[in-house]
């Protein structure tokens, strides 16, 4: 137990954590360039925020929270996702009377008591937007578009956008009842779970996973054809902008996420031929979410990504990231003295900008040495007895074998040249 971590986590170790920060780094670029701010709020909230917010007949809430008492009795849970964490804040903060719309991203970990496998984690990070405060059609289409930007310029390809809308709880309830009516008499050839959601949430069926299900589920009525004219203008908005903004998507009527609190546009994009958990993201308009989380009517929309997702697909698809700057120069010093001069050397050239390292364990020359080549420095700088008795220092250049003896009191001004990649005979 004490040396392995709790199944579904993952240890993000120093070989994979600089395609973490260069993944984030494009995250808060694009957040940046579409005008979303940055918010954080709590790992753990109040238990009922995501009975709520979430919904009661929700996977997740029905079995895969994290929730426990605190010390005080209080009904805790860690977020599953961060979507009704950002309404309670904008809400808390009464962020409403400012200006509309307010657009917020975040970045983080959310937790799932779901079955591990690989794309599939307990504790897992996501990077999601919401827009609060407009109903604009072509807000819908630029989240999309949005999404989309941020894969391409980490390189992923083969992706489907697939679109669709869940209506309002106008034409939901009218979709429902003939849903019901369709169902009634194959409910007992569907599996257990579908059986529990007939009652409760029957357009939930339209999105189980059980093979048997599906073909059940084929030929039943879609939301579609019981859109109201408003939902189904809308829609027709969404799709034109959409075309507008160049981006490619595909209808799917059996689109309804897992999440409760969607309302007209539905999307979820998929990454093709990666397996079983080709979803990279989705999200959708959740017109009464605000005012269900006890604020004023105000609609919003959202969506949310899984970065080890979109790493997983990175790796299968052989996009290689571009990584964190390397080691510039090592600074090899035999002896005490040595090494005290190279301390103060590393120092002047750190904050000088060049990243440097040096020796820790009073190791030989030729250890020194290899350690620099393990670290694939351009430079290395060689502070031996002699060198310094002449107040001096050998500067070698790895690759190509050449080295020169450079005055200690021109060393640093030296190297800051060098490593701006100035020539070494000049
Ligand atoms: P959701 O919040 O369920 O709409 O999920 C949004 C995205 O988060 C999905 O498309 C996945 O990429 C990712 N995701 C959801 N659940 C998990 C999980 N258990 N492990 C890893 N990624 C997940």
């Amino acid at each position: 137990m004490l040396t392995t971590r709790p199944r579904g986590t993952n240890d993000l170790l120093p070989k994979e954590i600089e395609k973490w920060h260069y993944l984030e780094s494009i995250l808060r670029q694009v957040a940046a360039l579409y005008g979303y701010q940055e918010i954080r709020t709590p790992i753990f909230e109040h238990t009922e925020l995501f009975q709520r917010g979430v919904g009661e007949s929700t996977d997740i809430v029905e079995k895969e929270m994290y929730t426990f008492l605190d010390r005080g009795e209080r009904s805790l849970t860690l977020r599953p996702e961060a979507t009704a964490s950002t309404v309670r804040a904008f809400l808390e903060h009464k962020l409403y009377a400012g200006s509309l719309p307010l657009k917020f991203y975040y970045v983080g970990p959310m937790f799932r008591y779901d079955r591990p496998q690989a794309g599939r984690y307990r504790q897992f990070h996501q990077f999601g937007v919401e827009a609060f405060g407009s109903q604009d059609p072509g807000l819908d289409a630029e989240v999309i578009a949005m999404a989309m930007d941020i894969y391409e310029r980490l390189g992923l390809h083969d992706l489907v956008v697939e679109l669709n809308s869940v209506g309002c709880p106008h034409c939901r309830q009218a979709h429902r009842q003939v849903l019901q009516e369709y169902l009634k008499e194959k409910v007992t050839a569907l599996c257990v779970t579908c059986q529990g959601r007939f009652a409760k949430n029957p357009l939930r069926i339209l999105d189980c996973k059980n093979a048997h299900c599906r073909k059940l589920v084929a030929e039943a009525p879609t939301i579609e054809q019981m859109l109201c004219e408003e939902c189904r203008d809308h829609f027709q908005l969404v799709q034109e902008y959409l075309q507008e903004l160049q981006v490619p998507y595909t209808l799917n009527p059996s689109l309804v996420r897992g999440l409760d609190y969607y309302t007209k546009t539905a999307f979820e994009i998929v990454a093709q031929g990666i397996g079983a958990q080709s979803s990279i993201g989705g999200g959708g308009r959740y017109d009464d979410l605000i005012e269900e989380c006890g604020g004023p009517a105000m609609p919003g929309i959202g969506y949310a990504m899984g970065l080890e997702r979109i790493l997983l697909t990175l790796e299968e698809q052989g996009v290689v990231l571009p990584t964190q700057a390397k080691t510039q120069i090592f600074l090899a010093a035999l002896g005490e003295e040595a090494q005290k001069i190279g301390a103060g050397l590393a120092q002047e050239l750190r904050k000088a900008g060049v990243i440097v390292e040096r020796d820790y364990l009073g190791r030989s020359l030729k250890a020194q040495l290899k350690a620099a080549n393990r670290l694939q420095t351009a430079i290395t700088v060689i502070l031996g007895e002699e060198e310094l008795a002449k107040g001096a220092a050998v500067v070698r250049k790895m690759q190509e074998g050449r080295q020169k003896v450079v005055p200690l009191p021109e060393l640093v001004a030296y190297l800051v040249r060098e490593n701006k990649g100035g020539d070494m005979d000049e």
